[in-house]
């Protein structure tokens, strides 16, 4: 299992550290744009437990924390506009999968119809 690194950019998000536009927040859950957009809409939802990516939180976190996060991924489309149009959802995972910031996240990618 691979270490949770506390110092991740989007740790420090969590504790307040850095500071994050949040344009979403539960229990769960909370979004922000990201960065460098590869999309006309680019946004991140993060879970606010530590994991440090897709594996790892289908193999630690409660049904609760689960279904929570899931569900707060189709809230932030759904808020934004971005249900009847359709977006795409990305998980990189680990290095082959193309991970760069080590805390489990979820891009959605919107605003135009997506090249494969
Ligand atoms: P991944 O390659 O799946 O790990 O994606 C990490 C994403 O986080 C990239 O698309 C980055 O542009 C984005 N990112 C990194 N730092 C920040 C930040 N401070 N605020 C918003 N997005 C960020």
């Amino acid at each position: 299992m691979k270490v949770y690194d506390e110092n991740n950019v989007f740790a420090k998000m969590l504790k307040g550290d850095i500071p994050v536009n949040k344009i979403y927040e539960d229990e769960h859950a909370i979004a922000f744009a990201d960065i460098h957009p590869k999309a006309p809409v680019h946004l991140l939802v993060i879970p606010k437990g530590a994991y440090t990516d897709f594996s790892d939180f289908t193999a630690r976190a409660g049904t609760e924390e689960v279904s929570g996060f899931f569900r707060a991924v189709g809230k932030v489309a759904a808020e934004q506009g971005l249900a009847e149009a359709g977006y795409r959802l990305v998980m990189n995972t680990g290095r082959d999968g193309g991970q760069e910031v080590p805390h489990l996240h979820v891009h959605i990618l919107a605003g135009k119809k997506l090249a494969f």
